[in-house]
């Protein structure tokens, strides 16, 4: 019987460390850049998975502003927002740093730049403070997993690109070292025209058109649901997206990483 407890203790112990258990941590440039994570924030909420979210700016770069049509507007209102967006997300905590968001724009197209080496040498973001911001919560938050936007990736805003950057940098921190298992990128596949995203090695796809019994309702619905929160810009009037499906890309992976690529790919869980 001693022998039988022991095993069934074993088993146990086994089975809830292939459980994938946090925290996570997302690098993200602008308030609302965490909508196009919305489903899979919405895998991680049904978890009870510990969720943080730091944004490098306050978002006002942003040209419009479709409440009160001020522009000037959004460096109050828009953290305001980011925050009202985390409580629907199920996001626990939210550190709004304060870098200049002021996009370099080509003179022609006047869209934001992408050049991501111009634009971290331009020094308009302070990037060693943005590192020591980003690694002084990460060390108190012990991320299992970071999340953030692609790195490297020659369509996308640069800022975008470069908290990407700054995020797989931090990683590597011998501090966080022995706690991160994997980095993950998003692709902004609902944000660009169908073939900007190639298809990468070790992708996952996240299907957000499931329903999620836990968050009762579509995960594709759970990530409308918190974009709406941003409500000065576009990105809170779009609705369900397009695309019902989210890509993360393993921009680093250790040891460990398999449970977090278990808990994306598993299928939506019945309430208990
Ligand atoms: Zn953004």
């Amino acid at each position: 019987m001693k022998k039988l407890i022991a095993a069934l203790i074993f088993l146990l112990a086994i089975s809830s460390q292939a459980h994938f258990k946090g925290p996570v941590l997302y690098v993200a440039a602008h308030p609302d850049d965490e909508t196009m994570l919305g489903g899979i924030l919405g895998r991680l909420k049904e978890k009870s998975i510990p969720t943080h979210v730091i944004y490098i700016t306050r978002g006002e770069g942003s040209k419009f502003n479709l409440i009160t049509g001020n522009p000037k507007d959004n460096l109050k209102m828009r953290p305001g927002e980011a925050r009202e967006a985390a409580t629907r997300y199920g996001i626990q905590s939210v550190t709004q740093l304060e870098e200049t968001d002021a996009p370099m724009r080509d003179p022609v197209t006047q869209k934001p730049i992408q050049d991501v080496e111009k634009f971290l040498k331009s020094g308009v973001w302070n990037t060693h403070r943005i590192e020591k911001s980003v690694l002084d919560l990460a060390i108190k938050i012990k991320p299992r997993v970071i999340l953030t936007m692609l790195p490297f990736h020659s369509k996308i805003h640069a800022h975008h690109q470069a908290a990407g950057q700054i995020a797989l940098k931090i990683a590597k921190n011998p501090e966080l070292k022995s706690s991160v298992v994997g980095v993950y990128g998003i692709q902004e596949t609902n944000w660009y025209p169908e073939g900007t995203f190639e298809s990468m090695p070790g992708q996952m796809k996240f299907e957000t058109e499931r329903y999620s019994p836990l968050l009762g309702k579509t995960y594709r619905a759970f990530q409308a649901q918190g974009a709406a929160a941003h409500a000065t810009q576009e990105s809170g009037h779009k609705g369900e997206l397009p695309l019902a499906y989210e890509v993360l890309v393993p921009l680093e992976e250790k040891n460990g990483s398999q449970e977090f690529r278990e808990l994306i790919l598993a299928k939506p869980e019945e309430k208990r």
